[in-house]
């Protein structure tokens, strides 16, 4: 057992995917031109008031509610006073003392084990803009676009005690918040973005050790790289007799190391208070219970309903239910398939899972249809071609979207089963290679290979294999 314990609170950003921002109605469209989506209230005028966005406390609440929150029936709007140019009104408005939700919990499973994560808080607040360095310009510029676009973000409890425990966490949370279709949850695009609060303690030790901040954590695998660093680090100062700083620390990708960004005496005061040009946000019990009844199968209650309906391996009920165009595709394929899901379970994992990763794409845009797969397994079914032509035209079937049937058809691919058919085949490999059939007669029944590969050349490969073999026993015998 390791001397020190890791100890992990995470605080993820989500971009909402609402229409308009936060207090005006500019969109949030992304890839416009710079500066297109601004108005007065947004790029800090003075002499403008904000306005709420509703949707934003609706999608707030819904996310505390399928996390296991309070939605609070009265939270405040705070202004965090700092200084960047991307940042107009020289405060973000959020929330902290008094955040809409609070007190959750997340269930995350890491090698079989349930495991609750407990969430401190979920608050709303809008987004900074984004400062552009131009080397070739020898400039900087400022694109407001994003500015006071709605965020939500989600403060766990130091209750994450490894690094593979922290990427569970985000994509559990990841997954909620794509089955609520509250947020795109694009990491690369940064709609999903996470700080993560690393430090260590003697095993046993109760009080928590010195934390730092790791924040430029853009993928899964950066958090759990930069995580994994991060401790080392830590141990390797406590070995050496020193003391971990309090500090904010940049993870380098590149370097696979994380570096000092601020320390503690650099760290802002960003002197929070109430903002007086927002009123309390003021959610009523009745609109709560609205909310709770629009919430959406979640994905443990649907990878639990997959493993009663389906009868699908843990595993495979887990891959199918992490994103819910993945488990919209599954269920549509297999009613449309009607047979035993589980044949079309194992196609979307061997076949269009990775084909999918690959590409990077979702399910929903991918031009395979759940009918064109369903058709597929039934090909398979009925013997009209072989598991390696399947594999062979399936990249073809999600470029094109073709009808299985029809590809098959159109290439001269359907296997050939009747035994009629390949009766004469065999036959005439048998005429053919006189010497390997006595041989075989006498007893060198490896030869059997040597005649299934006479028969499948014969036939481009479209021979049913189990057909032939028989055929090829009983005319050997
Ligand atoms: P602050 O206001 O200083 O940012 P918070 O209480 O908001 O402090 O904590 C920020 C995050 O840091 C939370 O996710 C929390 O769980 C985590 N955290 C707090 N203390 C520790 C610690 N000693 N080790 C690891 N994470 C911690
Ligand atoms: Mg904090
Ligand atoms: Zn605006």
């Amino acid at each position: 057992m390791p001397a020190y314990e890791t100890v992990i609170g995470l605080e993820v950003h989500a971009q909402l995917n609402t229409e308009s921002k936060l207090f005006c109605s500019c969109s949030t469209k992304f890839g416009n031109d710079p500066n297109e989506n601004v108005c007065p209230v947004c790029s800090g005028m003075p002499g403008v008031l904000p306005v709420l966005n509703a949707k934003v406390v609706e999608y707030a609440a819904k996310l505390g509610l399928a996390t296991g929150c309070t939605v609070q029936n009265k939270s405040v709007f705070e202004r965090k006073n700092y200084f960047y140019p991307d940042l107009p009104k020289g405060y973000q408005i959020s929330q902290l003392e008094q955040s809409i939700c609070t007190n959750g919990v997340l269930t995350i499973e890491v090698d079989g084990e349930k495991k609750d994560v407990r969430i401190n808080r979920i608050q709303m607040e809008e987004d900074a803009g984004k400062n552009i360095h131009s080397a070739a310009e020898n400039a900087s510029f400022v694109d407001l676009n994003r500015t006071s676009v709605p965020l939500l973000e989600i403060v766990s409890e130091p209750d994450i005690r490894s690094a593979k425990e922290a990427v569970a966490y985000l994509k559990t949370l990841r997954s909620i918040l794509l089955y609520l279709g509250i947020s795109d949850g694009n990491m690369e695009e940064g709609s999903f973005r996470c700080d993560a609060n690393v430090s260590i303690r003697p095993f046993g030790q109760e009080e928590y050790g010195t934390r730092c901040e790791l924040k430029n954590l853009n993928s899964f695998r950066f958090v759990e790289r930069a995580i994994e660093y991060e401790v080392e680090r830590q141990i390797d100062l406590i070995e050496d007799g020193e003391e971990v700083d309090q500090e904010t620390r940049l993870y380098n990708p590149d370097k696979n190391a994380t570096f000092t960004m601020r320390g503690k005496e650099e760290a802002h005061d960003y002197r929070y208070f109430p903002d007086p040009d927002l009123v309390p946000v003021q959610v009523d019990d009745a609109m709560i219970a609205e909310w709770q009844g629009q919430l959406p199968e979640l994905p443990t209650e649907k990878r639990e309903r997959f493993l009663d309906e389906f009868g699908l391996p843990q595993d495979d009920a887990e891959l199918l239910t992490a994103e819910l165009a993945v488990a919209e595709f599954f269920e549509a394929a297999a009613e449309s398939y009607g047979g035993k899901p589980r044949k079309v379970a194992n196609w979307m994992i061997g076949e269009l899972l990775p084909y999918l990763n690959e590409n990077g794409l979702t399910a929903d845009r991918c031009k395979l249809s759940p009918e064109g797969l369903a058709g597929l397994v039934k090909l398979l079914d009925s013997g009209d071609i072989s598991q390696k032509i399947g594999k062979k035209i399936f990249p073809e079937l999600c470029e094109t979207g073709a009808d299985p049937a029809k590809l098959v058809k159109e290439k001269g691919l359907v296997q050939v089963s009747d035994t009629g058919a390949l009766e004469a085949v065999v036959d005439e490999v048998i005429t053919e290679n006189p010497d390997e059939a006595e041989a075989f007669r006498g007893g060198k029944k490896k030869l059997m290979s040597f005649f299934m590969g006479q028969v499948m050349r014969k036939t481009k490969g479209q021979a049913n294999p189990g057909v032939v073999t028989q055929l090829l026993q009983k005319k050997l015998s």
